[in-house]
């Protein structure tokens, strides 16, 4: 496995690895890894000869100093993680590579970026989205692997790469869970024990939430309500949203008519939590059943 830096040298691999016919996976990640960025890595094998994996904390997605600053850091960790994962190559590049002194040039997906996390982070998702667009540029991938885990993200990306008319497959993978439910994050290592405990409240406010749907409950507000009262049942949590929204356009779905993705976002203490579900409605699980 090597280790790249220069954006040059990763581009020059790339493009050597290409001209042999291989198939180039990216698995783009912030560091801090657990079994949820090694998840992707598999799924990134499966559809790829070559894997990449960059691990870049990105300091135009953040919009809080002092989370970009405590965000966890530990490169040799996240290298020895790869290495073991079959990894090919470890793009680690410093800011300024990303970011030449004086970039100005932003890619913002409009709609989307606003809404749900959007609403609470103001320029996180252009961030994310110009980030994610350089990578793609220097990389070159013909795979693209991001996690369900951040929902608005994958479908953030997606966007960008239809409306950029980008050469990219997005494949999307699934949420992994601690045994508890916990969704696997990098920043549940700031939780203390208390708030460790706690941070259930979010599976546990989705599970309600599939449940009242499984009983064929269909109205959006119910729905919310469901997941919103799990969350306030939690004294260390604090709810910023409980939104029932359309798989693609992140729009409110006041009907679940087929399904919906319900998202969350929680802070317990200092820390900020998201999770999320896709829904099904009743009918519509049924017919699927009986198809
Ligand atoms: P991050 O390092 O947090 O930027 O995440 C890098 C990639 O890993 C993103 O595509 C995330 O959606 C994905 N990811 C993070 N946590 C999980 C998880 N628990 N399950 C699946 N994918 C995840």
């Amino acid at each position: 496995m090597r280790t790249i830096q220069n954006v040059q040298a990763m581009r020059a691999w790339s493009r050597e690895a290409r001209k042999e016919g291989a198939r180039i996976a990216l698995v783009p990640t912030m560091g801090g890894l657990h079994a949820g960025h090694l998840s992707l890595v598999e799924i990134a094998r499966r559809h790829a000869d070559r894997v990449v994996a960059s691990v870049f904390v990105n300091p135009t997605q953040f919009d809080r100093d002092d989370d970009f600053a405590g965000y966890p850091r530990d490169l040799a960790r996240d290298q020895r993680l790869l290495a073991e994962a079959g990894i090919d190559v470890v793009f680690a590049p410093k800011p300024a590579a990303v970011y030449p002194e004086g970039a100005v040039t932003f890619v913002d997906v409009e709609d989307l970026s606003v809404l749900l996390c959007g609403a609470h982070r103001p320029g996180h998702f252009r961030g994310v989205a110009t980030v994610v667009t350089k990578l793609f540029t220097i990389i070159e991938p013909d795979v693209g692997v991001f996690g369900e885990k951040d929902y608005q993200q994958l479908a953030i990306i997606r966007r960008l790469v239809r409306d950029l008319c980008l050469a990219v497959e997005i494949v999307g993978a699934p949420i992994v869970r601690e045994a508890d439910g916990l969704a696997m994050s990098s920043r549940n290592t700031h939780l203390d024990t208390p708030g460790r405990a706690a941070a259930v409240c979010l599976s546990r406010a989705l599970l309600a939430a599939e449940t009242l749907v499984a009983d064929g409950e269909h109205d959006g507000a119910t729905i919310e309500a469901a997941a919103r009262a799990a969350i306030e049942a939690e004294p260390l949590a604090k709810l910023e949203y409980a939104s029932l929204v359309d798989a693609e356009a992140l729009v409110p779905v006041t009907t679940m008519i087929d399904r919906g993705v319900l998202a969350l976002a929680v802070w317990v203490g200092k820390t900020r939590l998201i999770d999320n579900q896709m829904l099904v409605a009743k009918a519509a699980s049924a017919e699927r059943r009986s198809a």
